[in-house]
């Protein structure tokens, strides 16, 4: 079989690479000059379904107002306000509702975890390759904050390793925390979770891919799925068109823009958030990677080079003032947790999280026979990104995906809301 994949970010170098391995013939299409220059270039790197719930939580609805009057922390909302923004952001304030966030984070739960298994069961790339880890995450509260009331019982129930630590144990599982002027209380140690650079394990699964016979083109955008009837028959392109059995949209945020093309609105919107990356070769690094919760800013070291700062969520493209803020709030921040970094000029990157109102991906079939999703994966898509390939890849060789699809399917929202004859079924919460 044919496949055509537009984006060469996380999502699209996995797929090609799942395809590849089944033995189909894939060509793999990007606007940009290399593999992973989208979301994947230098995001937080964390492997998590220790904390992957929903952010369209109780209460997200006022927080993101309060920011629109500056007190916000560590969340925001930008300006112009489009008519995208405001269908996209009161989608995202319905799924606050307390049962539609569980559902959500069951769902994000199922799929993260299964993604991350499989991610570091493959022996074909390791830990290596991509500055990965395999050691856990700290998730870390001060002394006002806690887990919310359900995030214990839900990866309980999920049958996810975790422990709770006080200040005393959070410094024998993370000493560097020991010299940080920000203090911490408690956290939650996942033993299972890890970290790695997405971009890295995005370069090493597109070389296996090519190894094995796909092809890619960088610097050739795709401008328009071609229709015929019920079916997606090809790709018009900058440079020309291609035909395909199959067309897997993996374009990220701008997988809004093409699936229009064939008569889609998906409500995929831009969430900013920011990194500094450190070079620290030689000095000691964080020994796990760590996200501290009321801050809103999470670290983890890559291999023996890199160590990242990565933070905040402001829904839309921030101008260049709010960035400038950002970064240096971000700068402080790192330095006083982990203050070797201070006299090291970090590299400064600002990133779009192609966001979903309930936090979850468009996966699998689409409206048309031969048209395939694996978009929209919001802030989770490096923990997702082998589970999503594996799923899209079982369905377009008609087999049955390992988990229950019907949470990710592509028609849940309507213009003007949600279809819950589109809502997957859960068990009530032990
Ligand atoms: C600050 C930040 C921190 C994050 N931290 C984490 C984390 O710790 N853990 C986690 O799991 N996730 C994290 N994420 C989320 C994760 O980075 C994204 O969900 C993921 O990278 C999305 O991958 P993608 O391949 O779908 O999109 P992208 O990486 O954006 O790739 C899309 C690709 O499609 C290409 N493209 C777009 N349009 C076209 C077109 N028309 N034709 C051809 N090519 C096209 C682009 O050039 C791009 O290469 C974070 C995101 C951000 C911004």
């Amino acid at each position: 079989m044919r496949v055509v994949i537009v984006g060469a970010g996380i999502a699209g170098t996995v797929t090609a690479l799942a395809l590849s391995r089944e033995g189909h013939e894939v060509l793999l299409l990007d606007g940009a000059a290399e593999v992973a220059r989208g979301a994947s270039q230098a995001n937080a790197g964390l492997i998590s379904p220790g904390h992957c719930f929903s952010w369209a939580e109780p209460g997200i609805a006022g927080m993101a107002l309060k920011s629109l009057f500056g007190m916000g922390d560590g969340i925001g909302v930008c300006a112009p306000w489009m008519p995208s923004l405001w269908r996209w952001g009161a989608l995202f304030a319905r799924e606050g509702k307390r049962d539609r966030w569980l559902a959500n984070s069951r769902a994000a739960l199922a799929l993260s975890a299964y993604s991350r298994n499989l991610l570091f069961d493959d022996r074909n790339i390791p830990l290596e390759a991509y500055g990965g880890s395999h050691d856990g995450i700290l998730y870390l509260y001060g002394e006002n904050d806690e887990p919310g009331p359900y995030d214990v019982a839900l990866l309980r129930e999920a049958g996810e390793s975790f422990d709770s630590l006080d200040h005393v144990k959070l410094i024998e599982r993370e000493p560097m925390l020991g010299s940080a002027s920000v203090k911490f209380a408690r956290g939650v140690f996942c033993a299972n979770d890890g970290t790695g650079d997405a971009a890295r394990y995005a370069a090493a699964s597109l070389n296996q891919a090519l190894s094995l016979g796909a092809a890619v083109h960088f610097g050739e955008k795709a401008l328009r799925l071609e229709v015929r009837g019920d079916a997606v028959c090809g790709v018009e392109t900058t440079h020309g068109y291609y035909e395909a059995d199959a067309v897997v949209v993996t374009a990220g945020l701008a997988s809004k823009q093409l699936l229009a093309t064939a008569g889609y609105s998906l409500p995929i919107y831009p969430v900013t958030g920011y990194s500094l990356s450190y070079h620290v070769d030689g000095t000691s690094r964080p020994c796990v990677g760590a996200v501290s919760i009321p801050h809103k800013v999470a670290w983890a070291a890559f291999g023996d080079a890199t160590v990242r700062f990565t933070g905040f969520a402001d829904i839309g493209v921030p101008g260049r003032a709010k960035v400038e803020a950002r970064l240096r709030a971000l700068k402080q921040f790192a330095g006083n947790v982990y203050p070797i970094v201070r006299s090291i000029e970090p590299i400064p990157w600002v990133g779009q999280r192609p966001m979903t109102p309930d936090n979850l991906p468009f996966l699998g079939k689409s409206a048309h026979k031969n048209l395939w999703l694996n978009c929209g994966h919001g802030a989770m898509g490096w923990t997702m990104a082998c589970g999503s390939a594996r799923i899209v890849t079982d369905l377009i060789l008609g087999r049955e995906a390992t988990i229950d699809v019907t949470p990710y399917r592509w028609d849940r929202y309507g213009m003007f809301g949600r279809r819950s004859s589109t809502d997957a079924v859960w068990p009530a919460l032990a």
